[in-house]
């Protein structure tokens, strides 16, 4: 439930309904912001007696929040959540992001001449993981802690963020301390311990739509993170199992959308694992950012042939920055940018 402020209520009548929504058993959560300022209603299990806090000073509406999701839901924020990191990307804004790099982290050269290539082209995040979820206990499972801090050394020589996966609830921290945003992966969609620690983590999260997921479980998954207490979730559409076999996954770029009218939350898409083939890539890349998503994140490698996961799914370099020119035009085409390339040091 939310509770919708006068234009002009003091902060001694937000103060009032924060206490008063307290002292009837729930949490409260202000939500400042340019348009209205409300007080959102938490831990309801069905509907609650709203009269007594209608009949407080200054209270313009309260709304009874329809979705099963509710923190995520534009009923509860209108403005579209925008995430800074700290090279000063914005997700959720009016830039598309650029997210690259390779499936994994493999050794010291592969991925500075990853991150090197990936600034150069002007992406501004820098894609990679440590530890990996793999079908097989038997491929290769990542770098490990190792992984990270070799991302850091790439951070720190070239300012690209950070996004890397966290594979279980106890490795949230240490994700937490070397990246600029965790991925939560496909797998790991409805690992609710899993979200639970990331939502306590400080850190954006990446959430990725998981193999079998509908939009509304992605959402609900969502809202675990956000029911902790943290507010900056990024939605990724990175393709849902279907029966044809000439692609690995279908991008449902329907979701982007969709989500984009049910949610506030920015969400991006992942051609790479959407599709499983190099050559599918650059297109649906393209007509994702046709469709909306605020972001990419695909998998380039500096010599795919030779990747330890996901090779056949990873561009060559020069492909990626071709792709780069393409979709500055697309978003040209719909009234956004892309990200401007980070500066490269002296
Ligand atoms: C990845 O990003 O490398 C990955 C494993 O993705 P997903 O969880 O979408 O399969
Ligand atoms: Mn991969």
């Amino acid at each position: 439930m939310l509770v919708v402020m006068n234009h002009d209520a003091a902060d001694e009548d937000v103060r009032r309904i924060i206490e008063t929504i307290e002292e009837m058993g729930y949490e409260a959560r202000p939500i400042p912001g340019k348009q209205r300022t409300a007080v959102g209603l938490v831990g309801n299990d069905g509907k609650v007696d709203s009269g007594r806090l209608e009949a407080l000073p200054n209270v313009q509406q309260v709304i009874h929040v329809t979705q099963p999701y509710k923190q995520v839901s534009r009923e509860w924020r209108e403005e579209a959540t925008v995430i800074t990191l700290s090279n000063g990307t914005r997700i959720g804004g009016p830039e598309v992001v650029l997210m690259a790099g390779p499936c994994s982290v493999e050794s010291e050269d592969q991925i500075m001449t990853s991150a090197r290539q990936m600034r150069d082209a002007g992406a501004t995040i820098l894609r990679a993981g440590a530890f990996k979820p793999r079908t097989s206990p038997y491929a290769f499972q990542g770098l490990g802690i190792t992984g990270l801090e070799l991302l850091v050394r790439a951070r720190e020589e070239t300012g690209l963020g950070i996004v890397t996966e966290a594979l279980e609830p106890d490795m949230v921290d240490v994700v937490a301390e070397h990246a600029d945003i965790i991925q939560i992966g496909a797998r790991n969609m409805q690992n609710y311990p899993l979200l639970r620690r990331a939502g306590r983590s400080g850190r954006p999260v990446l959430l990725k739509r998981g193999l079998a997921a509908t939009i509304d479980e992605l959402l609900l998954a969502a809202e675990y993170i956000l029911s902790e207490g943290n507010p900056d979730v990024i939605l990724c559409e990175r393709g849902v199992r279907g029966f044809d076999t000439h692609t690995r996954n279908i991008l449902d770029l329907t979701a982007i959308p969709v989500v984009h009218a049910l949610s506030h939350l920015p969400i991006i898409a992942d051609p790479s694992h959407g599709t499983g083939v190099r050559a599918k890539v650059m297109p649906m890349a393209r007509a994702a950012v046709a469709a909306g998503a605020d972001g990419l994140m695909v998998e380039v490698h500096p010599n795919p042939d030779k990747a330890l996961s996901d090779g056949a799914q990873s561009l060559y370099p020069p492909q990626f920055e071709e792709l780069v020119e393409q979709v500055r035009i697309i978003a040209d085409a719909i009234g956004r940018s892309v990200t401007r390339p980070l500066a490269v040091p002296a």
